[in-house]
């Protein structure tokens, strides 16, 4: 198929971003769009009332014909603040955490991190580099603006920092490099990987390790809850390797993990490229092409869904990008019972936009459920384990 013959007349409203933020392109499809989603759909409230009046920002997703890169071409960085009611932590879920094991042995074996120095740019609530430093003995330092001090006893060779790792950290030489699930929430992701680059820190030997949602997942396996405002880029394998490679990057290795749903890139300093002409992206244009139709009939299918059934007797199992986002792209999910989730710090707290309340897995012993909408198939096993335990009565699918 020639995709050529299938080009529209350019149709970006004034005011958006008009040109591709991986290799500047100015050929870009438009896709689905919402015109308020949560700006921080991580970040929980304390009470119905303040979630029900959490800020919004317009989605409109814009698509490269060029390196294949989806990204948000409405977002605004401005509406964005990061604070520490931040909450993404996954590792409370034991599926969750095997990967990241595997994932740690992985580098491990590779990159023989046994007294060695770890970086985690954007570490989050620090899990992943205390279990990384714990399991290869290595020296962690993590940086984000997020972390609490709070959290857990200190571990021993981890410590967290509450800033940016920028130059006043000059001193410190990592031979690892770990940034995972951080490029996709920034505007600029070139001036990001490339101050990261120029680090003082960095030296020919460092490793870097990047790690993505992958957007062929959303595409192709419509996996369109994780269409988020926080999220600027939705990388395909394509548009991350140009990225790297565009900053000034040499790509080690490249692949998917997380059963495709992440996109991961081990790389070192290599010399700057100019980005690479337009590659065979037809299936990807294609499947670009088909996302905004396929994700307005997912939509109008849990809208039936629920429509079928009483809302209130549906609980909706995982308060994080993809609970939230339902909630709230969903009509009728507005009236679910409860977010159901493992994560001890969401419970008790509520959903911004709809104002659903986050609850414990125990919380449904008290309660006439119906219905239980899993957001993430990789979880199926591990929440129909918890509810046979608690022997709760209901309907498992996945969203
Ligand atoms: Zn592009």
């Amino acid at each position: 198929m020639n995709c050529e013959q299938a080009v529209e007349t350019e149709r970006v409203a004034p005011g958006l971003r008009k040109e591709c933020p991986v290799c500047g392109a100015r050929d870009l499809l438009p896709s689905v769009t919402f015109e308020a989603l949560p700006v921080l759909c991580n970040a929980l409230h304390p009470s119905a009332a303040s979630a029900r009046a959490a800020k919004t920002g317009r989605f409109q997703a814009s698509f490269c014909r060029n390196c294949t890169h989806l990204f948000n071409s409405a977002f605004e960085e401005e509406r964005i603040g990061y604070t520490q009611s931040y909450e993404n932590s996954l590792h409370f879920s034991p599926r969750f955490v095997a990967f990241i094991e595997d994932l740690t042995q992985r580098l491990n074996r590779t990159y023989a991190l046994n007294g060695k120095t770890v970086v985690d740019v954007g570490c989050g609530k620090g899990d992943f580099l205390k279990r990384l430093c714990a399991w290869c003995g290595a020296e962690g330092v993590g940086f984000d603006k997020s972390f609490e001090e709070d959290r857990g006893a200190r571990d021993s060779g981890v410590r967290f920092v509450n800033d940016w790792f920028g130059e006043a950290y000059a001193d410190l030489r990592p031979d690892l490099l770990s940034c995972r699930h951080v490029i996709e929430h920034v505007a600029q992701p070139l001036g990001f990987l490339q101050a990261l680059r120029a680090h003082p820190g960095i030296c020919f030997e460092t490793v870097f390790y990047f790690e993505v949602p992958n957007a062929l997942y959303t595409l192709r396996d419509l996996g369109i809850w994780d269409l988020i405002y926080e999220h600027v880029s939705y990388f395909t394998g394509q548009s991350l390797c140009t990225a790297v490679e565009v900053a000034g990057f040499e790509v080690l290795n490249a692949g998917t993990s997380f059963g495709d749903q992440y996109l991961f890139i081990e790389a070192r300093p290599g010399a700057k490229r100019l980005p690479a002409e337009a590659t065979d992206s037809c299936e990807i244009e294609m499947l670009a092409r088909k996302f905004e139709r396929a994700h307005r009939d997912k939509i109008a299918h849990w809208q039936d869904y629920l429509a079928a059934r009483d809302p209130e007797k549906t609980v909706i199992w995982g308060a994080g990008s993809k609970g939230i986002t339902f909630v709230n792209m969903v009509p009728l999910a507005a009236r679910v019972g409860a977010l159901v989730d493992v994560n001890t710090y969401k419970q008790g707290r509520f959903a911004p936009g709809t104002g659903t309340p986050v609850v414990a897995p125990e919380a449904l012993l008290g309660r006439s459920v119906d219905t239980i909408v899993v957001m993430n198939a990789l979880y199926r096993h591990e929440i129909a384990g918890i509810v046979a335990a608690l022997g709760v009565d209901a309907e498992i699918v996945v969203a």
